[in-house]
Order: C-alpha cells, then sequence, then structure tokens
C-alpha cells in the first residue's frame, strides 16, 4: 500500500472539519469517551473530536480516564533507557536538526569501536540496561555495516555486572535488506519518527538527500515488518505542522500497520523542536505549548492503549512528572545527546544535537519516579524472550503483561539498587520492593519473586530479565 492511500491528505482535511464541527456537540463528545473506557482505542476520525474539543470537564474526564489505562495495562512500572549517538555525519538537509548537511560549523564525529564501548561501559555503570541508538543518514560514513559493528560491540561487552539487554535503533528510512540484517543483530525496536504526516510540509523541511522522499520514509515502517521486525516506534516532531493534522495522521499510521500487520507500534514518542546548534524552535510557528502537549499525550493513550508511550530528556522535570501520570509509560534518563557524550565527566556540547532539559543523573531520575509512586524498571525479557510484536500486544491486551513484567520490573530495580544506586535511592528503592513484593497476588509468583530478591542480594546472577 502506497504512503498517500494509508496517510491520505483529504481524509486528514475531512477529519479535521468534522472534528471541528463537533467540538462542541457534547453528546458525541460523551459517546467517543465511553467507547475509550472500552479500552478498545479510538479512530482517527473519533480522538481529533476530543482534540478539538475545549469544555474543561471533558478534558478533565479525559486525563482521569488517560491515567487509569494506563494503570491498567502497565501498572505503575516506567521503563528506562539512554539514547547513544553513534555518528553525526549526515547527507540530509533536515531544517530543524543540527546535523543537516549545510551545517559547515558543528563538529562531526563518528565513534570507532573502542569510543563505543568506552561509552558503553559508561552508560553500564550508571545502571543502563536499554539503549537507543541515533545515528545520522550517511551511506558513505555510517554504512549498514558500521551499525551493525556497533550493535555486535554493545552487545558483547562485559564490565562488572553490567550488560545492555536490548538496543534500539534510530536509523534513517532503509532497504529491507537492511532491515533483515538489523533484525539478524538482534535489535529491539527500529524506530523512525515520521516528524510530519503533511506531504507538501515535509518536503520544504527535508530538502536535500534520500530523506526528502516522503513516500519512502512514510513507507519504511512496511519495510520494516516486511524484514522481520515486528517492534517499531512511531512519532512525530511537534511544532513543525499542525498538531491536529500530525494527530490525524498518526493515527492513521496506526491504523495501517494494525490492519496490515495485525500489530500496532510497540512505542510512539512525541518530541518537541528543541533550540540546537543553528537550530532557533522559534523559527517554528506551529510550536505547541504544555497544556496540548499534555492534552495530545493523554488522547494518544486512550486512542492506542497498548502502546508503549516515550518521552525523552527534550522535556524539563516538570512536564515529565505531568505527562508521566497521562500515559508515558518509556523515559530516558542521564541522556547526552552528543556523539561520544557519555565518556566524559563534564557534557560535551560541541557535537549535540539539541539541548537537554532535563539533566538529571540517572540515579536522581530513579529517586523522583519512586517518589512519584512509580515503579522503574530496567527490564528486557520481552524480547529476550520472543514477545515482541502481536505475542506482546496479546500478553498486553489480556493483562498477563502484569504478571512477567512487574516482578522482572521489581528485580531489575533491584539490580540497579545493588549495583549503582546511591545510599538515599537505595534505601528509598528497597522499601518499595517490599510493599510491591506484598501487594504480588499470586503466591507462586511471590515466592519466585522473592528468591530472585535474595540471589541478587547475595551475588548470585545466573539469570537475565
Ligand atoms: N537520522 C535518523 C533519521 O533520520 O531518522 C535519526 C534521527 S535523529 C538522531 C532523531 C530524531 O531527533 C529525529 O527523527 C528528529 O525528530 C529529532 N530531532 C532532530 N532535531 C531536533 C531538534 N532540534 N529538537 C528536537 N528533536 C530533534
Amino acid at each position: 500500500m502506497k504512503a498517500e492511500e494509508f496517510i491520505s491528505h483529504e481524509e486528514i482535511l475531512e477529519t479535521l472539519a468534522y472534528a471541528e464541527k463537533n467540538k462542541n456537540n457534547l453528546v458525541l463528545v460523551d459517546e467517543i469517551i465511553d467507547k475509550a473506557r472500552l479500552r478498545k482505542g479510538l479512530n482517527h476520525r473519533e480522538a481529533p473530536v476530543l482534540l478539538a474539543c475545549e469544555d474543561e470537564n471533558k478534558l478533565q474526564e479525559i486525563y482521569a480516564l488517560a491515567k487509569q489505562i494506563k494503570l491498567d495495562f502497565y501498572g505503575n512500572r516506567i521503563v528506562l533507557f539512554a539514547p547513544l549517538y553513534l555518528s553525526n555525519y549526515c547527507i540530509n538537509g533536515c531544517t530543524y536538526c543540527p546535523y543537516h548537511a549545510k551545517n559547515k560549523h558543528i563538529a562531526r564525529k563518528k565513534l570507532t569501536q573502542e569510543e563505543v564501548v568506552a561509552e558503553v561501559i559508561a552508560l553500564q555503570d550508571m545502571g543502563h540496561k536499554r539503549l537507543a541508538l541515533e545515528i545520522g543518514e550517511d551511506p558513505v560514513n555510517n554504512p549498514i555495516e558500521y551499525i551493525l559493528e556497533c550493535i555486535n560491540t554493545i552487545y558483547s561487552i562485559k564490565h562488572k555486572n553490567g550488560a545492555i539487554r536490548r538496543v534500539n535503533v534510530n536509523i534513517a528510512a532503509t532497504t529491507v535488506e537492511d532491515y533483515r540484517k538489523l533484525k539478524a543483530a538482534g535489535i529491539g525496536t527500529y524506530i523512525l519518527f515520521q516528524e510530519t504526516y503533511h506531504k507538501e510540509s515535509y518536503e520544504q523541511l527535508h530538502p536535500i538527500g534520500p530523506k526528502h522522499n516522503y513516500a519512502y520514509h512514510t513507507e519504511a515502517m512496511d519495510r520494516a515488518m516486511e524484514g522481520g521486525i515486528d517492534d517499531v516506534g512511531l512519532g512525530v516532531l511537534f511544532g513543525l505542522e499542525r498538531y491536529k493534522y500530525e494527530f490525524a495522521g498518526l493515527l492513521m499510521h496506526v491504523e495501517h500497520l494494525e490492519a496490515v500487520y495485525g500489530v500496532g507500534p510497540h512505542t510512539i514518542s512525541v518530541p518537541r523542536i528543541k533550540r540546537a546548534d543553528d537550530i532557533d524552535p522559534s523559527v517554528f510557528t506551529n510550536g505547541i505549548d504544555d497544556e496540548v502537549f499534555a492534552k495530545i499525550v493523554a488522547l494518544i493513550r486512550i486512542s492506542v492503549p497498548y502502546t508503549g508511550m516515550i518521552i525523552s530528556t527534550r522535556e524539563n522535570q516538570q512536564v515529565r512528572e505531568r505527562v508521566l501520570h497521562l500515559g508515558i509509560s518509556q523515559i530516558s534518563g542521564g541522556s547526552r545527546t552528543s556523539v561520544g557524550g557519555y565518556m566524559y565527566e563534564e557534557r560535551p556540547t560541541d557535537t549535540e544535537q539539541f539541548d537537554v532539559s532535563d539533566q538529571r543523573t540517572l540515579d536522581e531520575v530513579i529517586k523522583w519516579l519512586m517518589q512519584l509512586g512509580f515503579l522503574p524498571s530496567f527490564c528486557t525479557a520481552c524480547y529476550r524472550k520472543g514477545r515482541t510484536g502481536d505475542r506482546f500486544m496479546e500478553l498486553c491486551k489480556s493483562k498477563q503483561i502484569q504478571n512477567c513484567c512487574h516482578p522482572n520490573a521489581m528485580l531489575t530495580l533491584k539490580e540497579f539498587l545493588v549495583d549503582y544506586a546511591s545510599e538515599e535511592t537505595r534505601i528509598l528503592g528497597e522499601k518499595l520492593i517490599e510493599t510491591e513484593l506484598l501487594n504480588i497476588q499470586k503466591e507462586k509468583v511471590r515466592q519466585v519473586c522473592a528468591g530472585y530478591l535474595k540471589k541478587i542480594e547475595t551475588g548470585m546472577r545466573d539469570f537475565r530479565f
């Protein structure tokens, strides 16, 4: 199926007109909210009506529902990850990204395998187990072989009790053959942000390079699925186009993947444009404020209940705190967005992709999450146990995920506390684990979990979560 068929410009315009016409139709708004309560999602015609609706009471209902749906499917767990920038060489012309080819004064850097090792050891020493690789598009400097070599290096590093157990990859749209190679290398999720679903704007925002091709970019997830990658991550870079247009496009993309492959996206990210080397976000006139941002997060949560939602350190602590309660299930912590940023004490900025708003350490982020009542998780078991794609979604839909994810979250948090946490974080975490253990309903699960907790404490690590 062609991009312009599953992301139909006309259908989006009609959807937006329908939403605008019905935004004060509170009977319809109630009907849509009631449908969302069934926890089977909303389609691209329904959810935009809620996005257009400005009734404060309805908005509060939506927020409460988003919070409840998140708890029903994901419990209080929040999964942690960090981005790892391998290379900022890039031949594209993305007008919002400082790595664009015409930026001649930004330092260009590509990690050697020795530097990959140094970066990964630094990340392991923070406590990270899950990475998202970020790489510019440049077939000469960053060919697929280089990316595969880096993945291989990352998985092979054994340092103290550390290990990177899941490598997600965010690289430019590529061929089915390359996706097959990434799958064979053992990647977790393939992430590719659409940036914008609006074709005309897309072409203006990507004036040069392979990324200019809207259809090739938009059909990338289809090729990834064809190449055997069944966990894919979508995202829109909010600020480039009108958010209502993007929201409808995003839901149409989800519907397309569900219809054709029987499984929707594994994750959805919600980045907003940030200041960067030669990028001034105020130039982009479609920026959204924190209120609209929160509304979008809540509406994605009730529209696509089983999909994980990611928020990065582009957002500050306050914004992250707000949206954590509205449906976010994964966050990054202790991130550096420069190439080779982790191996230095001081955060290098010469190759940075964008300003990091939340600059706290991973330990501080973990402590904060627990203080807010969340259970930080470093679990990566699903992917290694083959629970990807539709198998993961089935588990999630039947709420079975609670029985494996929750104990695994506790066990991986315990590993973090024993191996990497500060004293204050450790004390808080031990208390949390004690409470969570008592809350496990099934006696057998509780006993097994208690056994593993003891093993971790006594240094017996003959297992991986
Ligand atoms: N080269 C790959 C590609 O084309 O998809 C990797 C992407 S890049 C390292 C990751 C994402 O960062 C981009 O898809 C874009 O949405 C986002 N990004 C780029 N510039 C940004 C900025 N100034 N502020 C916030 N996010 C930005």
